[in-house]
Formats: structure tokens, sequence, C-alpha cells
């Protein structure tokens, strides 16, 4: 590894944005390890030494030159999410000892002033990062106290919790409100805080924090911010997209959507908003000057009063799941109702399919008991909740049943499962284990994660027609990359990601 003159880069870069690897290995052998395998997605790293075994200690003051690029010194006290438990005594002695190495930052609490080490590390030509921590929530006065920090020449630090869309709000004016603070660093904790580490630039942070095991909730590893999110390359021209769900920080769709907007140039990123209040979401939206999102489980239908258009098929489905601006106002689409279609279109037009069973009444169930009505399918429906599967029935001139009552209806040409029977956390369940499939019928699966769920399985045994979730949700996702960007999505990924889930 070449050794570099560390402490001279950050004024290279120059108030660049950045990513930031925390090494998180008990050994300086692991982390130099860590620091290998992400080299190419980072701009320097953190040394937490409150994770390293103490007959480590030794080799601290040599890392910065091994690293070869800049790097953090932190010693991490257990009541601020670190591991130290020496005295504070010891540990001023710990990082006096470290600062003999070339860090270009060394990381200290609000309430750890120590003149020696602070002098030192200005001799040193170590920057200070002055870091407050809160676990709870967004103190109230924490601009203030940042404003201060910085003026005594620091880099003043926020990790805060961020327990609603409304403190995510309050984050994002972070930029607005220490326009005048140089260097700062905002890193909003927990789910809800996610997207200001992906849009660290625009929360007006100077770098943001990733990890190959995440020491803090919500971090992300550094390939996934580099290649999958592109945080880095966030400007003022950037279209913002996301998906809205709670939970909904697993979701495919940002693979979907930043694969397709990168392979066609177009300059936008698309994230996961954890959304748990969808009037405070609208508003974060004309903040960050969103431009579109897709909508999940459980807000398709509380979207429906800020629209200022819907189409024919959100107005019948009374759901929607993709939003965009048009001329001032959000328009919702239904994208779940083609993309559910589509892969049956061949199937219904040779009349092979024209009864079927839907197993569920939920959110999903409505586009697909619509879509397969408005082809002229006859459509039973069965659910846990009876009532649900009634009111869904009675509205789409459909009929319905029990869950439990699922095998009476064998001789349907057209099985769809609707449920979450089957994916996590109901691995392995089969929501109609005495349904009897038979040769040739079709069998629909909504849930792409496992692909092969045991319903599937079952009818795959008997010789059916499998249709795939995967499908459906590239398809429903292709339409909204089309919403989003005004372009097709490119051919060749889609092939990619078919390949990837099987
Ligand atoms: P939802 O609105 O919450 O509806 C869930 C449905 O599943 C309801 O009918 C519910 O019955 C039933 N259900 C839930 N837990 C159950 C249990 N333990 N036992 C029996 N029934 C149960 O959710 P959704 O939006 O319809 O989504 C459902 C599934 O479809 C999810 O797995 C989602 O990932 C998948 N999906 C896939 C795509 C795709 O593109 N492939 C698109 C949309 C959705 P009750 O009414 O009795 O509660």
């Amino acid at each position: 590894m070449q050794g570099v003159l560390p402490r001279v880069l950050p004024v290279l870069f120059g108030g660049t944005p950045l990513i930031c690897l925390v090494l998180t290995g008990q050994t300086i052998q692991d982390n130099l390890e860590q620091l290998t395998k992400n080299r190419p997605y980072i701009d320097l790293c953190e040394l937490r030494v409150d994770l390293l075994n103490p007959e480590e200690y030794p080799f601290i003051p040599s890392f910065p030159e091994v690293a070869g690029i800049p790097v953090i010194l932190t010693c991490r006290r257990l009541a601020d999410g670190g591991m130290y438990v020496g005295s504070e005594k010891e540990r001023l002695a710990l990082l006096e000892e470290a600062l003999e190495g070339n860090f270009a930052y060394i990381d200290l609490e609000t309430d750890f002033k120590r003149l020696s080490l602070e002098q030192k590390a200005t001799m040193k030509g170590a920057k200070i990062i002055r870091s407050l921590h809160d676990f709870n929530e967004i103190p109230s006065d924490i601009f203030h106290r940042m404003a201060k920090i910085a003026a005594r020449g620091e880099i003043p630090k926020m990790a805060v919790m961020v327990n609603s869309v409304a403190n995510l709000i309050t984050l994002f004016r972070a930029k607005e409100e220490l326009r005048e603070v140089g260097e700062k660093i905002v890193v909003g904790m927990g789910d809800f805080g996610f997207p200001s580490r992906i849009l660290y630039k625009r929360v007006g942070s100077l770098l943001t924090y990733c990890s190959e095991e995440a020491v803090a909730l919500g971090q992300i590893s550094a390939r996934a911010m580099k290649e999958l999110y592109r945080g880095d390359r966030v400007d003022e021209k950037t279209k913002i997209f996301g998906v809205i769900g709670n939970p909904v920080l697993h979701s495919f769709s940002p693979i979907i959507q930043n694969q397709g907007f990168h392979e066609i140039k177009f300059n936008a990123i698309y994230l996961p908003f954890p959304v748990d209040n969808v009037r405070s979401f609208f508003i974060l939206a004309e903040m960050l000057k969103i431009t579109g999102f897709s909508v999940t489980v459980p807000h398709k239908q509380q979207v429906l009063p800020y629209l200022g258009k819907i189409t024919r098929e959100v107005k019948q489905i009374g759901s929607c799941n993709t939003v965009v601006r048009a001329n001032n106002l959000w328009k919702g689409t239904n994208t779940d109702y083609y993309g559910f279609i589509a892969p049956l279109i061949k199937e219904i037009d040779s009349q092979r399919v024209q009864s079927a069973l839907v197993v569920g009444a939920g959110g999903a169930a409505r586009a697909v008991v619509w879509a397969l009505r408005n082809h002229g399918c006859k459509v039973t429906i069965v659910n846990r909740d009876l009532k649900r599967a009634e009111q869904l029935a009675n509205e789409t001139m459909s009929s319905w049943d029990s869950l439990e009552n699922a095998p009476l209806y064998k001789d349907v040409d057209l099985i769809v499962q609707t449920t979450p029977l089957g994916m996590a956390p109901y691995e392995g369940v089969d929501p109609i284990p005495s349904f009897e499939f038979k040769r040739g019928q079709v069998v629909y699966e909504l849930i792409y994660r496992p692909h092969l769920t045991p319903l599937l399985k079952r009818a795959q045994e008997r010789g059916c027609l499998l249709l795939f979730g995967i499908d459906m949700l590239l398809r429903q996702g292709k339409l909204q990359f089309e919403s989003f960007s005004g372009y097709h999505y490119p051919k060749r990924l889609e092939v990619e990601l078919t390949l990837e889930e099987d």
C-alpha cells in the first residue's frame, strides 16, 4: 500500500462532500482488509479505536500512512454509542498517543474538551470534528449549538435520531439554517433518517458514513452508496425520486430505477423514504422538489386526497402506486394494474383464462381484481377478513368466500396469490394448503422474494403454468420509469434484473 501524506488531502478536497467508510474491525489487519475491499467507493475512512482490541493500540499511529487516504480518529464511549469502557483519563492518553500519527481529523464529543489534546491536534494538522449525539431526538437548539462550534474553528457534527418525516424536514433545514457554516457534518440516524444519509449533499453535510456492518442505525455499504445510489454525484440539477412506504428500506425499486437512470445517463436519484405521515411527506416533497415517487404499503390509498389529477384506473381501484409532478399538480397513476395484467394478456386473449380465484383482498388484490374484471374474467375473492372480500366483490361484481373455502374453486383457470404469505416473515407458509392444483391451470404469485414460494412449488409439481411476482414488479417498475424519466426502460437491464432474481 502506498504511503502518502494523508493530512494534506482534506485541504485538496476543499469541502467536497465525501464518502467515509467506518472501519469496524477489531484488529488493524481486519480494518486494512475492509479498506482494500472498499477503496474504489470511498474518499476517507474513520478508525474506530473503541472497536479495536487493546493489543492493537500500539499500531494506531502508523495507520494513516498505511491506509493511504485521510483518516478520522475516533474513540467513542459506550454512552455515545461506542464500545470504549476505559476512564476519560485513559481515553485522553490513548488519543494523545494516537495523534503521533498523521490523522486528518479527530472526532471529539462536545463534553470532552482537553486543551492539551486540541493543541496537539492543531500542531499535527488534524482538524477537530466536534460531535453532538442524540439517540432519542433532534434537540431544539441544535443549529445554534452547531453554529457556536463552527465559530471556534471546529467542524460541527450532529448525529441525531430522526423519528418521523417531520423530523427529517427539520434535518433538511440544516443546509439553509447553517449556510454560514462552511464544513459541517449532518447525520440522521434511524430508518426515518435514511434519506439524509443518501442525500447528504442536500443536507449540506461534508460527508456521509458507510460501513461493512452497520455500527449506527441506517448505515449502508459504501458500494451501495457509490454504485446504487450515487449519492456523491447529486448536484443542484439532480432530479429526486423515491418510494414511500412503511417499512420500505427493503424495497427492490431503487435497484430497478437507479440502474435505469444510470444506463440512460439521466441525472436523477431514486431512494426509499420511510413515511409515517403522508401529509408531512408532501411537505418534504415540496421542500426537496421531488419530481415523482412510487407508493407502497400502507400509503396507496392515503395519498389520494393530495393528488390533483388521477387516471381512470386509480379512480376505479381506489389506490395509487405512482405519483409524478405535472404542471404543478401531483398526478397519480397505478402501474400495478398494467404490470399485473401484461403477462396474462396472451392467456386472456386466447380464452385460456376466463375465470379466476384471487387469494387476498388488500391493496394489490384491488388492482388485480379490477384488471381481471375489466378484461372480462369471472372472479372469486377469498380472504381472511370476510368483510373486506365482500366489499371488493361488491365493487367489482365478483363473488367472495372465506380463505378456508378456497379448495371449492379448484376448477378455475387462474389462481392469483396476493397475500404476503410465503415471504419474510411468513417464509414457507402456503395460504391455501388444501387447494388441489390441476395441470394446465395458470398460477400467478405476486410475491417476488423468494422466487418459488411453497404455493408455486406445489403448482409446478402439478404441471401448471407459473407467472412470477418479479415479472409484475419489473413491468410496473418499467412503467414508473417511463412516467419518471420520459424514456423507455433500457432493454439490456431488463434481462440482467430478471437473471439476478433467478
Ligand atoms: P395489503 O393491502 O396489506 O393486503 C394484504 C392481504 O394479505 C390482505 O388480503 C390480508 O388479509 C392478507 N393477509 C395478510 N396477512 C395474512 C395472514 N397472516 N393470513 C392470511 N391473510 C393475510 O398488502 P398488498 O399491498 O395487497 O400487498 C400484498 C402482497 O403483494 C405483498 O406481499 C406485496 O409484496 C405483493 N405485491 C407485489 C407486487 C409486484 O409487483 N409483484 C405489487 C404489489 C404488491 P386481511 O384482509 O384478512 O388482513
